[in-house]
């Protein structure tokens, strides 16, 4: 990491909340924050990072020169809530670690996430299941797969099981927090409303699109989730600062919110004119080397999933058929492939 990137950062809200942002490199060369809010009852956290290789004592050294640096009188035993902002890796892995390293709190997440920390082993194999299926379905050639669901285990491995003490609904209201439920990246994706500045962690960023994944895999994930949620939090005023989960802070949420909207509906647009340019129907698996032609490895399973995504909202809305029912017909999990109607 950079001098800058590893510095901790300071902002404070309109409700005067102290706000200090704690970056943890969560996967190799991979940037992701933690939150440490004072001011809004009880010292509280707001994601814990990976867990991997060094994110946990950079979270904990960051907690550390909160006092050091900026004349807190803090320590990190001092956290009493934890609030996961959603149930990926990069933002909650590094709970149990950082548990052992705090002491007691009380840890917090939406419903829709709660079984992915509960019940990790649970999710995981279930989670794998339904990636199986909806890749065969995509048309993965079968030698493909073994790689591509071993690499999707691989990343979760690290991570344990971990009781949930409260949950956050959508319009929760938490000691001056408001809460909004933003599903589509993750099911259980909420931002936090902190008087003027906004904790957005993955729905909203400053420079790229979320991924997003079908909902056929996990429920409340995909496209319409996500388009619906950005138009919710475009209806909220007052926001003077977005803090994201990864990236750079963001000080005009509509405009950014309006240029995520655009670059979904350009996604969605590119899927209509492969198909509309293709003389045959088209897998998914194909659609997305048409889209992502240069995406390997991990990268090439984060595609899959993201074309897919664009896939199905666009066949849920009648907007593509199956061209292939009789291979339906006869086989399981046959690949299905999609015209424009
Ligand atoms: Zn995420
Ligand atoms: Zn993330």
């Amino acid at each position: 990491m950079t001098q800058t990137q590893s510095a901790v950062q300071h902002f404070e809200s309109s409700s005067g909340v102290r706000i200090y942002r704690i970056p943890m490199e969560v996967f190799p060369g991979f940037i992701g924050y933690a939150y440490l809010l004072l001011g809004a009852g009880v010292p509280t956290l707001v994601d814990v990072g990976s867990g991997y290789q060094a994110s946990t004592e950079q979270l904990l050294d960051g907690l550390a020169s909160i006092s050091s640096e900026h004349g807190e009188a803090f320590t990190p035993s001092d956290i009493d809530r934890v609030i996961i902002s959603h149930g990926h890796v990069d933002h909650f892995g590094g709970l149990g670690n950082v548990m052992d390293a705090i002491g007691s709190a009380a840890i917090g997440i939406h419903p829709l996430d709660r079984r992915i920390l509960t019940n990790y082993e649970e999710r995981v194999l279930i989670a794998t299941k339904n990636l199986t299926i909806y890749l065969q379905q995509a048309g993965v050639p079968q030698e493909t797969l073994p790689d591509l669901l071993q690499m999707y285990g691989f990343s979760k491995m690290h991570v344990r099981s971990m009781p949930i003490d409260f949950t956050l609904e959508d319009g929760d209201e938490l000691d001056g927090m408001r809460i909004y439920h933003v599903p589509g990246h993750c099911s259980g994706q909420i931002a936090i409303q902190i008087g003027d500045v906004l904790l957005s962690a993955d729905h909203i960023l400053s420079r790229t699109a979320p991924h997003l994944a079908p909902e056929s895999i996990t429920h409340y994930t995909g496209v319409g989730h996500y388009l619906e949620a950005l138009d919710k939090m475009q209806q909220v005023d007052g926001i003077r600062l977005v803090l994201g989960g990864h990236e750079d802070p963001i000080t005009d949420m509509h405009k950014r919110i309006g240029e995520l909207i655009e670059r979904i509906h350009q996604k969605k647009q590119r899927v209509v004119e492969i198909l509309q340019n293709s003389e045959a129907s088209l897998s998914i698996f194909q659609i997305t080397q048409l889209m992502y032609p240069e995406k390997y490895g991990f990268n090439h399973l984060l595609a899959l999933q993201q074309a897919g995504a664009f896939v199905e909202y666009l066949y849920d809305r009648g907007y593509l058929c199956i061209a292939n029912l009789d291979d339906v017909k006869q086989s399981d999990n046959s690949a299905l492939y999609y015209s424009l109607i």
